[in-house]
């Protein structure tokens, strides 16, 4: 008589990735959600020309924007253009922006950034990314801030918050801040862009913190796939959310 098999473990059937349409819808569900959450987000530094908000931006790297906006009325009342920059006392500069942290180096780069904005661009602020990255302490997070909000030129800008958050809706992968903005903005029409990085910035900054996002108080919960990364209680949730304003 022939011995019978063991019946073998069934195979669970394989959940296919996602379609890239419904990626792009999903990733469109959440920015409209973000634009309902958040429908005045916008660049929380303090500017009226595009040098300052270049000079503002500089100083932002490692300290928070309301900081920066405590500082810059003293020395945007004192240095108006490239050439006042340039010509300006390092002792001076340092002092006033001191309580900002790495004030020497951005003393630097400040200073820096007169002489190449006349020397090389007639004392204005260019408005090519491949111009504004050739300056001192700009990078491309800050050329892409200038672009988009002194220009209107869209620009993803992707900080420590728009990277995270990114990541966590499952935009992407990526942790090179590259090729997250490439990927996210594949997923977004261009004019969305700045306005996108405003409303992920602000999102990140006020419910989903690096540590525990308040995901039970999240207005994006439902459709976020990292739901539950943080607490889900709503009463506890509710504790963690920063309510703002940060500028
Ligand atoms: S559900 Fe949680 S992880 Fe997702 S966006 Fe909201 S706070 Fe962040």
């Amino acid at each position: 008589m022939p011995t019978l098999s063991p019946t073998p473990p069934a195979i669970p059937p394989l959940t296919p990735p996602p379609s890239r349409t419904a990626v792009v819808r999903r990733a469109r569900r959440i920015g409209r959600e973000l634009a309902l959450l958040y429908p005045d987000a916008h660049c929380e530094l303090d500017f009226t020309t595009p040098l300052e908000l270049l000079v503002a931006t500089i100083l932002s790297a490692q300290c928070t924007d309301k900081r920066v906006n405590l500082i810059t009325p003293v020395l945007f009342g004192r240095y108006v253009t490239a050439a006042d920059y340039a010509a300006a006392d390092r002792n001076d500069i340092e002092k006033i922006i001191q309580s900002c942290g790495f004030f020497r180096a951005k003393t630097t780069s400040i200073i820096g950034l007169g002489h190449a904005l006349c020397d090389r661009f007639g004392g204005e602020v260019p408005r090519r990314l491949s111009d504004l990255v050739t300056l001192p302490g700009v990078g491309r997070k800050t050329a892409n801030v200038l672009l988009g909000n002194a220009f209107g030129i869209p620009g993803i800008t992707v900080d420590t918050h728009f990277g995270r958050l990114s990541r966590r809706f499952g935009w992407t992968t990526e942790d090179d801040p590259v090729k997250v903005e490439h990927e996210v903005g594949a997923l977004f029409p261009r004019s969305e862009w700045t306005v996108l990085s405003h409303r992920l910035i602000w999102h990140g900054r006020r419910v989903c913190h690096s540590r525990r996002p308040a995901c039970g108080a999240c207005g994006v919960g439902a459709l976020c796939p990292s739901y539950g990364e943080g607490p889900t209680d709503p009463a506890l949730a509710l504790k963690l959310v920063k309510a703002g304003p940060f500028s």
